[in-house]
């Protein structure tokens, strides 16, 4: 319907135009520069196409998601009495690709002039850079201003180091921004990092805060993917699904985690549990990678809620973290180190995933919580994706490759530039050690303290070895174990590979078996 109104407004409005400008289906941002004032030479294009959907094998629910929220920003332009081109996917001149409707476009249109804004990933920058090199028209890539660093920004702080610490950028984010500092330049509460306040286990009290988001039907668009023959992966029932599909239902995301959930969002920050999929976590980073939220305006409001005495400081220096810090940081280290940082393979793993990937088929009941949830919802919370599916393909020495490509298709906040440094750089340390300064691993014993998954699953968090034992334990020591060169000397390890040397012989020996034994059946954990 939204597609309907926009393509007969377009046929109202078609006529020749001086301008197009091309809006990706990431910079939903109605507040942008672009839109303040209506132009009739201007035309905004927004676009459906293979190119984006094929990619990579995506979850059905990311689609969805994306061009419900594409749509919808067509119909705003238009009330904003912007003209607008939207081509949908099954438009019969939609060529699939962003660079080849762009040429038809500016024919159609006789257009002089296209601009774009930089867009976030390294594959779309450059397509577009090298076409519009090529183009007779005058092109012109302007600066999105989503982010509150530039694109080059963390490698100009980091340059000549060797390790590029995100405490090290945080506090300089801090600092610039005026984000937690007291009067005299100090951080709030004489501390940087309350990160230590923010490790409980949820024991199911307080309560998972009501989920805001408004409930959307999908079906619409589920049948144009059908009918086009677009492959993806995930629950194809959940046709009704809750990501926001505009700013303004974004914003009330915001007010209701803002007040509901972030007083306990830092106690709970590092918890998972089988009877909450979210706990205290926002939920807004599909808002925030589409552009309907500024991070500036999302890191304010919660040092606004510490402000009014509404929500502890570390709860919200924790999540201010995450956004004025990760966040950024993880962008600056992929435009840094693109094109060429998903090539890296530190460890060399190579393990294909095994097929309850997708079908999350296994007895190991954290992974089967992590994935299952994944699956249906395209969302699960940081601590799932780093410690438990992150963990377990680390341990188990999986593709890091492969895994990149899963991460990017399930999640509907997955776009290159903050999954990739997450992945392959934070969570498999694929890149050396670039982002992480020791591997996030764990035994069994951390799941069980940080969750509720272990009691009720097939395998013993106590046991190491046996065909009852926890994968995890073995895995654990043979990861060690096997990566010594790398590992051996790093000073955060020491305890790690002392407890190891004193498991030398007959015990290392049983337990790299069992890893061994595991990793051949990993189809049938
Ligand atoms: P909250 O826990 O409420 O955090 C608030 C916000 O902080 C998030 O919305 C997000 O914008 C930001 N944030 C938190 N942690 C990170 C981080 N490590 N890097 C960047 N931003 C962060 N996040 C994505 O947005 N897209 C991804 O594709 C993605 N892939 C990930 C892959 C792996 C292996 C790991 C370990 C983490 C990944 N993350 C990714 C980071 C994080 O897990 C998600 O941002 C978070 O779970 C989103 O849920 P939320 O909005 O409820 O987050
Ligand atoms: Fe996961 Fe092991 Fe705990 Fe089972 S026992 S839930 S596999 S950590």
């Amino acid at each position: 319907e939204q597609a309907e109104q926009v393509e007969q407004a377009e046929q109202v409005m078609a006529g020749r135009a001086q301008t197009l400008r091309l809006v990706l289906g990431d910079q939903l941002n109605p507040e942008y520069k672009w839109f303040q004032t209506a132009d009739a030479g201007i035309v905004y294009v927004l676009m459906e196409v293979r190119q984006e959907t094929d990619y990579v094998r995506h979850h059905a629910q990311k689609i969805i998601a994306i061009f419900a929220a594409m749509r919808d920003f067509a119909c705003q332009l238009r009330e904003m009495g912007h003209r607008v081109r939207y081509v949908a996917l099954d438009d019969p001149s939609n060529r699939q690709s962003i660079t080849e409707n762009l040429a038809a476009l500016i024919q159609h249109y006789e257009a002089q002039a296209l601009e774009w804004q930089s867009p976030d990933e390294w594959r779309l920058d450059t397509q577009l850079r090298t076409w519009a090199a090529a183009q007779l028209v005058t092109t012109q890539e302007v600066d999105s201003g989503h982010f509150l660093t530039g694109r080059d920004e963390v490698a100009r702080i980091f340059s000549g180091r060797k390790q590029w610490l995100m405490e090290h950028f945080y506090r300089n984010m801090r600092r610039r921004y005026a984000l937690l500092m007291d009067s005299g330049g100090k951080p709030e509460g004489g501390q940087w990092n309350f990160d230590a306040d923010n490790r409980k286990p949820w024991p199911g009290d307080p309560p998972e805060p009501p989920d805001a988001r408004p409930l959307h039907d999908h079906r619409a668009i589920w049948e144009l993917l059908q009918r086009c023959g677009v492959d993806s992966f995930g629950d194809p029932q959940a046709t009704q699904f809750r990501w926001p599909l505009n700013r303004r239902e974004a914003l009330l995301c915001l007010d209701a985690f803002i007040e509901k959930a972030l007083p306990q969002f830092g106690d709970f920050e590092d918890a998972m549990s089988s009877k909450s999929q979210r706990l205290f976590h926002s939920l807004l980073s599909f808002a925030l990678n589409v552009k309907m939220l500024s991070p500036l305006e999302v890191v304010r409001r919660a040092e606004d809620a510490y402000r009014g005495g509404h929500a502890p400081l570390a709860a919200v220096e924790g999540f201010i973290r995450q956004i004025a810090g990760w966040r950024e940081y993880v962008r600056g280290i992929y435009w840094a180190h693109m094109p060429g940082y998903d090539a890296h393979n530190a460890l060399s793993h190579t393990t294909p995933l095994p097929p309850w990937f997708w079908s999350a088929e296994t007895r190991m009941r954290c992974m089967q919580h992590a994935v299952g949830q994944s699956l249906q919802t395209a969302h699960a919370h940081h601590i799932q994706r780093l410690m438990v599916i992150g963990n377990f393909a680390l341990l188990a020495g999986l593709d890091p490759h492969a895994l990149h490509r899963w991460y990017l298709g399930v999640y509907v906040d997955a776009f290159e530039w903050v999954e990739l440094p997450n992945t392959l750089g934070m969570s498999q340390r694929a890149d050396g050690g670039l982002i992480a300064t020791k591997p996030y691993v764990s035994s069994a014993a951390y799941i069980n303290r940080m969750s509720d998954y272990c009691k009720g699953c097939a395998y013993d968090h106590k046991q190491k070895l046996g065909a009852d034992a926890c994968p995890f334990n073995a895995l654990y020591w043979d990861f060690f174990a096997r990566h010594e060169a790398e590992f051996g000397k790093n000073a955060r390890l020491g305890m790690v590979y002392r407890q190891l040397k004193k498991m030398q012989g007959p015990q290392l020996e049983a337990l790299r078996e069992q890893a061994a034994t595991a990793v051949a059946n990993l189809a049938n954990l």
